[in-house]
């Protein structure tokens, strides 16, 4: 990140440092994360997760889908609603819609961002990702770099086609210059000046043709967000369940969107998953429940481990707001302290009020009726939507940054603090040999411990190179079986943080690590 907008964020900057490029590294060799066909050189914004990765992915899916959809929270302190859970039900909806929806939603006519192309290299950047270094003293070429680039490259791009130090240069966004003033910058990958095009928008939505035959009537689009489906289905679930408004529809899936620079490993893809939960509520009661969700979804972050400092809460400038939520509450996000931001902060979930806006486009579209009628006072209207939209293949990077600990004290150097609940395996049952009763022993154990949870069974290598191996992939518990286990059935637990160690009866496994999984981290 530059030294200039470094010195305008007011964070705080108490988390360590923490290398991206080690983070990538441990993903890829303990089966995390893996670029998508590695073995052709990988695809630029598609990623492939691993072993590891999917567990990990599946269970903040899965804890998502709980707090939503299985044990929605109590409604809101001081209203109607409170000491009740409120209703939320759940939906998988097809990737490929009618396009007439993505007409109606306001996609293909808006969902663009501004891009820059280089006439020499035909690279192609977004405009309000660039960041515009003019030399203080006025003489020089103007260099343009993009935001979140490390202090230490953005020195020797200087030192390579501009003069002196980064402190020389005043940092304006590019989006802010006039395009006249384009002619003095020098790009991000050329020596040569002048060679960027004004911004253009470019639509971000992937499209494919349905059927044999091409053609332009046959095109249709993957969807770039998986909201809209629940308003399609907004009748349907209506007309088909016992929900009355205010209520909720969730959905976790895959989405498309063909990005201009895809970068920061996961953070921005081209196909990643959201999970998106759309609350239909009465317009007069819109504020109550934005505010609600807001509240609810910092807690479910901190709750799975997302340190209070590494969050921050902020409400969108009227500038950033979207079409739907101009008229509204506004949109406010859930932001992550990602190592590639630091100290500033990155988007890991929306809040919006998208008002009735795509209920009435659907149905001015669809020439459906969408409207609803309440059931007691015979009110009819148009339900306000409070959107908590979050990234779930985001939330996996905010996690494993969030648990990257680098220790020189143990042999792997590093270990991953997940919190138990998202950690993908739970335990791993260790014969401290290969031999006699010890793999006998375990082979009992990890068959009566996998009916409850998800665990390890690693027999083979020094005992030192498998805790080592259970420690950077974040394994909370390791449960060691040695010859006095054949004795006295007690076998040790090595907690992955503290590394101690405690002597528990094999039989009381399941029991203590109900408990302990239960325990508080201790952090919030
Ligand atoms: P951004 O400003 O980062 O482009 P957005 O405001 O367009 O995100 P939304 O449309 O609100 O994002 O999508 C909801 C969530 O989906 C985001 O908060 C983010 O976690 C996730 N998300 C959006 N785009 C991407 C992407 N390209 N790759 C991974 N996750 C994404």
């Amino acid at each position: 990140m530059s030294q200039a907008l470094k010195a305008e964020s007011a964070a705080p900057e108490t988390a360590p440092m923490k290398d991206m490029k080690e983070i990538v590294a441990l993903c890829k060799r303990r089966g995390f994360i893996f670029p998508a066909s590695d073995i052709y050189g990988g695809i630029n914004g598609f990623w492939d997760f691993g072993p590891l990765g999917v567990e990990l992915k599946n269970n903040l899916r899965d804890l998502w889908w709980k707090h939503m959809v299985l044990t929605p929270p109590l409604g809101p302190e001081g209203t109607e609603y409170a000491g009740q859970p409120v209703e939320i039900v759940g939906l998988d909806s097809a990737i490929i819609q009618n396009p007439k929806a993505w007409v109606a939603s306001g996609h293909v006519g808006g969902f663009s961002d501004p891009m820059v192309d280089c006439r020499e290299t035909k690279l192609r950047y977004r405009a309000d990702h660039l960041l515009v270094y003019k030399p203080k003293s006025g003489d020089g070429p103007w260099l343009a770099i993009m935001e979140n680039t490390e202090d230490d490259e953005i020195e020797k791009r200087i030192k390579k086609v501009g003069k002196g130090k980064a402190a020389d240069y005043e940092v304006h966004k590019l989006v802010d210059l006039p395009a006249a003033e384009f002619t003095h910058i020098i790009g991000p990958d050329t020596k040569t000046v002048g060679t960027l095009t004004e911004p253009k928008q470019f639509n971000l939505m992937f499209h494919t043709f349905i059927g044999a035959t091409g053609g332009d009537e046959n095109k249709a689009y993957l969807r770039p967000e998986t909201a809209q489906g629940i308003f399609l289905n907004f009748k349907n679930v209506l007309d088909s369940s016992r929900v009355r408004v205010p209520f909720g529809i969730a959905q976790v899936g895959k989405a498309f969107r063909n990005e201009v620079n895809p970068r920061n490993f996961i953070f921005r893809s081209r196909e990643f998953e959201q999970m998106e939960m759309e609350w239909f509520c009465h317009p007069n009661e819109a504020k109550i429940w934005r505010e609600f969700w807001f509240q609810e979804r910092q807690k479910f972050w901190r709750a799975i481990g997302l340190r209070s400092d590494n969050l921050r809460m902020r409400d969108h400038d009227q500038d950033e707001l979207s079409h739907y939520a101009k008229e509204g509450l506004g949109t406010a996000d859930i932001e992550y302290r990602f190592p590639f931001t630091a100290p500033d902060f990155g988007e890991l979930e929306g809040i919006a009020h998208r008002c009735d806006f795509d209920l009435t486009q659907h149905q001015e579209h669809s020439k459906v009726k969408l409207e609803y009628m309440d059931p007691v006072t015979q009110e009819k209207f148009f339900p306000h939507v409070i959107e908590p939209a979050a990234g779930l293949t985001r939330g996996v990077l905010a996690l494993l940054t969030e648990g990257f600990t680098p220790d020189p004290n143990r042999p792997s150097g590093v270990y991953l603090d997940f919190h138990p609940s998202v950690a993908p395996k739970k335990a791993a049952i260790l014969p401290l040999t290969a031999k006699d009763e010890h793999p006998v022993l375990a082979t009992k154990l990890y068959m009566e411990v996998r009916e409850h949870f998800n665990i390890d069974l690693d027999i083979k290598q020094n005992i030192g190179k498998r805790y080592a191996r259970q420690d950077e992939i974040g394994t909370p518990f390791c449960f060691t079986i040695d010859d006095q286990t054949v004795q006295d059935k007690t076998l040790t637990v090595r907690h992955r943080n503290t590394m101690k160690q405690d002597r528990i009866n094999m039989d009381n496994v399941v029991e203590y690590m109900q408990k302990n999984m239960l325990l508080a981290t201790g952090r919030g």
